[in-house]
């Protein structure tokens, strides 16, 4: 029997165009070419029929969820832009792309029309969105942006107050979106792929804003977002402003420079020729402290808001921008964040950084999705592990073998809580302390029953409790030629003591390890 971390596969992703201003930052983010996604690493799913592919799926305005299409399933999101686009097939569908093309398949990123367009074709053909983009803005790259929605999904659906780790349409979702832009990209696109999610969108930049609201209106989308006016000196998570009283996360692309002349000093120091048209302002890019300031005024911010917000989330242009953030959090003793780079092409990459003061803790997926692309030392630790039994055809009885053998374990121990599913293979256990260790039984030999279970059964009487898992069976695949044998994935739910984790994770391997010995399996 072996143990290992749980994989963490990737996944190669087409980039989309780039911006000056993104171009730029690659020379300080010291990003060799790589190709892995961020969002959505470690999930691999079938590729479903595109809406493109169904003409009558594609809806003009999305606002209205009784004309969704039905091919715009989870998989079919978390598949875009897993390559290359075909911008033959994109000009064809519309014309206006298609005018710009050269020779008909080419598109040029120098020309800030061309790249403008593509964003638009892009959000239009793949989301059903409509998006006005003034020509003196940022024009967002789709993949980009649509990375960071697909992370927040991670991260929202593996620390839900079910604990079930699978998406909950039923879920009612609240982000707040710091400095939304003028294209409103990631409310849009957070509205069109989760129905229950409504957004607040923040600006500073009164034509930002202007032209947010029209994109709100024109997705009929203006009963799910509220774009407030913001001024710079302004609280950036304005809960209390706005008489709010919780969210479950913040997100935010902060300008990246410290000044104009950053700006222009790394516009100057370009060799090369820029990747991308660059239609920003100021505004857009520039911040006092650049992207470690706006992001330390966040965790000021959070240090207040603490778990009225479940996840404080940013995206970050640069590397070091990411050390030095995570040495504040760990000052502040914030141990429950999350980490994870999003990929463009071979140039350009990204960072994205959550945090949380809930006791709830991310899958793997989420949380330390960059694989071994960061130093480990800038990573939470890990809260799943997976323990391969090894397998044998005499082995046909493995799974409830392995389910008596972990169930009568779980039971045997004061849990508050030990709930397991039968269809799933899953079982959930929460306990208020160690009660697996030595000095713990021998004070409960002495002293009787010391853990009270959970008054009614149900997780709500758990919520703070110090340590909660999860323990799963995955039989083995017998068509799968990599697989390994029959898997059991330890996943660390709740708490804040990694300590536990590890000694409880050395429980359940001793365990399987005795009964596998003793057993004739
Ligand atoms: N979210 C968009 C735009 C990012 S550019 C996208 O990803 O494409 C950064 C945005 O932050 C700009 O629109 C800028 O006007 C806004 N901004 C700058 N300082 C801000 C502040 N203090 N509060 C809210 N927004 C701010």
């Amino acid at each position: 029997m072996k143990a290992t971390p749980l994989a963490q596969g990737t996944k190669r992703r087409y980039s989309g165009e780039q911006t000056t201003r993104e171009a730029t930052k690659d020379k300080f983010s010291a990003a060799p070419g790589g190709g892995h996604a961020g969002a959505g690493a470690g999930l691999s799913h079938a590729q479903p029929a595109s809406p493109r592919d169904h003409d009558a799926a594609v809806v003009p305005k999305s606002g209205s969820s009784s004309s969704r299409p039905a091919g715009w399933t989870e998989d079919y999101f978390r598949s875009l832009y897993s390559s290359d686009p075909d911008f033959y097939r994109l000009g064809l569908k519309d014309p206006a792309l298609g005018a710009l093309l050269k020779d008909g398949v080419h598109l040029d990123f120098t020309d800030p029309a061309a790249v403008m367009q593509l964003t638009k074709t892009l959000l239009h053909e793949d989301f059903g969105l409509r998006v006005h983009l003034p020509p003196n803005r940022l024009c967002p790259p789709v993949p980009n942006r649509h990375n960071y929605i697909l992370w927040l999904k991670d991260l929202l659906d593996s620390t839900s107050s079910s604990y079930s780790e699978q998406y909950d349409p039923q879920r009612k979702v609240t982000g707040l979106d710091i400095g939304t832009g003028a294209s409103l990209i990631y409310p849009l696109l957070g509205c069109i792929q989760r129905e229950a999610w409504s957004f607040i969108a923040t600006d500073i930049d009164a034509e930002s804003l202007a032209s947010a609201r029209a994109n709100a209106r024109a997705n009929d989308l203006e009963s799910r977002i509220r774009i407030v006016d913001r001024t710079a000196s302004d609280p950036l998570i304005p809960l209390d402003d706005l008489d709010v009283d919780a969210i479950d996360f913040t997100m935010a692309n902060p300008p990246f420079y410290a000044s104009d002349t950053e700006l222009l000093e790394l516009a100057a120091q370009k060799s090369q020729p820029p990747h991308s048209a660059c239609t920003g302002v100021p505004v857009e890019m520039v911040c006092e402290g650049g992207e470690v300031a706006f992001v330390e005024r966040m965790i000021v911010e959070s240090l207040v808001l603490r778990g009225r917000v479940q996840w404080y989330t940013t995206m970050l242009g640069k590397q070091s921008s990411l050390a030095v953030l995570v040495e504040i959090l760990r000052k502040h003793e914030i141990n429950n964040f999350a980490v994870t780079t999003f990929i463009q092409g071979s140039k350009t990459r990204r960072w994205a950084l959550g945090w949380s003061f809930l006791a709830r803790r991310p899958s793997p997926s989420a949380s330390r999705g960059c694989g071994s692309l960061i130093a480990k030392s800038l990573l939470a630790p890990t809260t799943a592990i997976t323990i391969y039994e090894p397998s044998s055809p005499a082995h046909t009885d493995l799974v409830p073998f392995l389910k008596t053998i972990l169930c009568g374990m779980m039971e045997s121990l004061d849990l508050c809580l030990w709930i397991w599913d039968e269809k799933s293979l899953r079982g959930m256990g929460f306990a208020e302390s160690n009660v697996w260790s030595r000095a713990y039984r021998r004070r409960r030999a002495r002293e009787g029953v010391l853990t009270k279970r959970a008054a009614s059964g149900s997780l709500a009487d758990v919520a703070n409790s110090a340590f909660g898992f999860s323990l799963s069976i995955h039989p083995a695949k017998t068509d799968d030629e990599l697989d390994e044998g029959t898997a059991i994935i330890l996943r660390w739910l709740q708490g804040d003591d990694a300590a536990l984790f590890e000694s409880f994770s050395g429980v359940i391997r001793r365990c399987l390890r005795k009964d596998a010995i003793q057993s004739d399996h």
